[in-house]
């Protein structure tokens, strides 16, 4: 059976931003790649049909996830800015540990503590909950997706992975994201800089950095 590689972003387009070159590098390695994302982003478009917005977003999830060459998503539908709230009212972790049961990732990645997005740190705190309930064995790596400066990452053990030749794999599937206007370029500068200067101290063209969780 192939090993199986297993991602948990709030939003579509986040796990791309913290480590979709990694992700396609694992994917060309012949690994398999399941990303598990919690909300549709529906009030990223406050102006549009709830559904035309999630159907859009769906859509352009799945496109960026062929591109980076990963094997398929599901989606947790939870409303963006009510994570904590729908964490407790719905059985979510209960629905990720069965997710986990069924796959048996030999990695997950996911949010870390230091990003500035709520429902990004309700993702981490969730998750590292499931790892102190031991529901999580394998190991456990974070990406950052709104946050430069690391504070209480600091003494977590990290792994830098050369993703030189899957960069523009991944500048390819972040693309893909057209309705995410606003934001696309801000975190696409951000991007390109981070994974730059990342690749710099550790001796590479482009790297990722991952703190490790578990
Ligand atoms: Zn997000």
């Amino acid at each position: 059976m192939k090993e199986t590689i297993l991602t948990i972003a709030a939003h579509n387009d986040d796990h791309i931003v913290g480590a979709g070159a990694t992700l396609a590098k694992y994917a060309l390695e012949g690994k398999r790649i399941r990303t598990i994302i919690c909300s549709f982003g529906e009030m990223s478009h406050p102006y549009l049909r709830k559904e035309v917005v999630i159907e859009k977003r769906v859509k352009e999830s799945l496109k960026a996830d062929k591109i980076l060459g990963g094997s398929g998503i599901a989606y947790l539908s939870i409303k963006e800015g009510h994570f904590d709230e729908e964490f407790k009212k719905r059985d979510i972790a209960g629905k990720l540990a069965w997710i986990i049961s069924k796959e048996k990732p030999s990695k997950i990645f996911t949010h870390g503590v230091d990003d500035l997005h709520p429902d990004h740190r309700a993702v981490y705190r969730l998750i590292m909950k499931l790892i102190d309930k031991g529901t999580i064995k394998c190991p456990v790596y974070s990406f950052d997706v709104w946050s430069l400066v690391k504070i209480r990452h600091r003494n977590l053990p990290r792994i830098v992975v050369n993703v030189t030749d899957t960069f523009n794999t991944k500048i390819k599937a972040f693309l893909i994201h057209k309705s995410q206007t606003i934001t696309i370029w801000a975190l696409l500068w951000k991007m390109i800089l981070k994974d730059l200067i990342s690749g710099l101290v550790n001796g590479y063209t482009y790297a990722e950095v991952f703190y490790k969780l578990k």
